[in-house]
Formats: C-alpha cells, sequence, structure tokens
C-alpha cells in the first residue's frame, strides 16, 4: 500500500499538497470488506485516519449494528485531500470534491481496491458509489447489492454525515443495515 500512496504523493505535491494535507485508508490491507467514504474533513487531516471525527461516531455506531469491527475492515475516501471553502475571515468549511478532484485521486483508489482485494465493498454516500459503480443514485441503490466493474460485490450506504442533517433518513438508515448484516452473513463474512 505504501507504493500506491507514494505515487499519488509524488502527483499531489507539484499542486501544492504536502504530506500534512494527506489522509490515507486504515485498517488490515488484505480483508472481506472495504469501507469507501468521500474525502477527510479537519478531524481526519489532524488524526491523519478517516472517520474520526462526528461522521466517524456515527459509522461506529452503525458498525455495531452490523457486527463488524473497524480492526477487521479497511476504511478509506475517494479523494484524499480535505475539500474546503475558506471564507474572508480564514474560516474553513468541508465542500463536495469537485470531478477533477476525484479524478486525480481514482487511480490511487482503483490500485487500493485491488491491494486490498475485498468480497464486499461499502460505499459511503453518492461519491463512493459512484467512483466504485460508475453511478451517482445513492437515492435508487442504497441497501441493494450491486457488482462493480472492479469485479467485486458493493453495498451502498448513505454518508453517515447526512443522517446528522436528515434525521428522517435515520430509520432507512437501520434499516439498510440490517440488509447489510444479513448479506455479510451470506457471504460467511461475520
Ligand atoms: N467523511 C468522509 O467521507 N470521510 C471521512 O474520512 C470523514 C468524513
Amino acid at each position: 500500500m505504501k507504493r500506491i500512496y507514494t505515487r499519488l504523493k509524488n502527483k499531489l505535491a507539484p499542486l501544492g499538497y504536502s504530506d500534512d494535507d494527506l489522509v490515507f485508508g486504515s485498517g488490515p490491507e488484505s480483508c472481506d470488506v472495504m469501507l469507501i467514504g468521500e474525502a477527510p474533513g479537519k478531524d481526519e487531516v489532524a488524526a491523519k485516519k478517516p472517520f474520526v471525527g462526528k461522521a466517524g461516531k456515527n459509522l461506529d455506531e452503525f458498525l455495531k449494528i452490523t457486527g463488524l469491527s473497524r480492526d477487521d475492515i479497511y476504511i478509506t475516501n475517494v479523494v484524499k485531500f480535505r475539500p474546503y471553502i475558506e471564507s474572508e475571515n480564514g474560516r474553513r468549511r468541508n465542500r463536495p470534491p469537485k470531478r477533477e478532484e476525484i479524478e486525480l485521486c481514482a487511480d490511487c483508489l482503483k490500485d487500493e481496491i485491488g491491494e486490498v482485494a475485498p468480497k464486499l465493498i461499502v460505499t459511503l454516500g453518492n461519491t463512493a458509489l459512484c467512483a466504485v459503480t460508475g453511478e451517482a443514485k445513492i437515492g435508487e441503490m442504497h441497501g441493494k447489492p450491486a457488482i462493480s466493474p472492479f469485479g467485486c460485490e458493493v453495498f451502498p450506504l448513505y454518508h453517515p454525515a447526512s443522517i446528522i442533517y436528515r434525521k428522517g433518513l435515520l430509520s432507512v438508515y437501520e434499516s439498510d443495515l440490517e440488509k447489510l448484516e444479513q448479506l455479510l452473513k451470506e457471504r460467511s463474512i461475520i
């Protein structure tokens, strides 16, 4: 994995991204389940680890429902740096990644998937769903297994941060997690 991440570092360095800006994946480098989010936020950049902030806390709660443990899965993001908007007073706010930012990191994601070789990819939100399946239709595809052109099965979930903004999604999310648990059992992953 180091080789894969060094390649991306070298690609991003001339664009002004330093080591301090980048958050790579974490977890066992060969495992059955890979979780893919959108991009790191402020907390993740500070910790240099994906999903440690508010969305990460939600994720931990959700993982409990499925019986998966963070120690058993590889977690990464589509984009490996924080996309943000800076206001006049210098405050930074997260924003969704732009197409060109997703494209910059696309080879890295493809190589990570090749290295981990998971049985199942769980995508969190539309950006990850689109990066892995080519379709950004989370409203239609959530909770239903699909096949990725990368050759493995994909289970699309809403992004755990979306529950923070849309409380009404919680019951949908919980029902999707139950379906995920069932799928993990059927695939003998848990
Ligand atoms: N949201 C993401 O998509 N990824 C993170 O690492 C944190 C929040």
